[in-house]
């Protein structure tokens, strides 16, 4: 399941909901109910975001895999296996954000319609 579970007891608060971001939320329960691993999300519209973020328009998200309990996968395999699902499943104008500077502990998914320059540098 979705848990929403802020970084450094920050809340996780999340303004309008976006259909797209209602997309990326399902996906992401489907992925874990197949995997039997919790997907937290960790930011929605809150936090310190760079100052255009697109977090602050309601049209990103951060998730996360923590470790799971059984221990036969660790926390960054299980995450490469939902940014898979996540990129296989969402149409053009989404841009994830996994494994790059800033981006090394969650997956930053944003619907970026204007299809800005994917975030290289640390935006978390
Ligand atoms: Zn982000």
């Amino acid at each position: 399941m979705i848990v929403y579970s802020g970084l450094n007891g920050h809340p996780v608060r999340l303004g309008y909901l976006e259909p797209q971001m209602v997309t990326v939320l399902n996906l992401a329960a489907a992925w874990s109910a197949r995997e039997g691993v919790d997907v937290h999300l960790t930011s929605g519209n809150d936090h310190a975001h760079a100052e255009n973020s697109l977090h602050y328009e309601n049209k990103a998200v951060d998730l996360q895999v923590q470790v799971s309990l059984n221990g036969q996968r660790d926390a960054k395999s299980l995450m490469k296996s939902l940014v898979v699902h996540l990129r296989g499943n969402l149409a053009l104008g989404f841009d994830i954000v996994h494994d790059s500077p800033g981006h090394y502990t969650h997956i930053h998914v944003e619907w970026d319609i204007r299809q800005r320059e994917a975030p290289s540098t640390p935006r978390a």
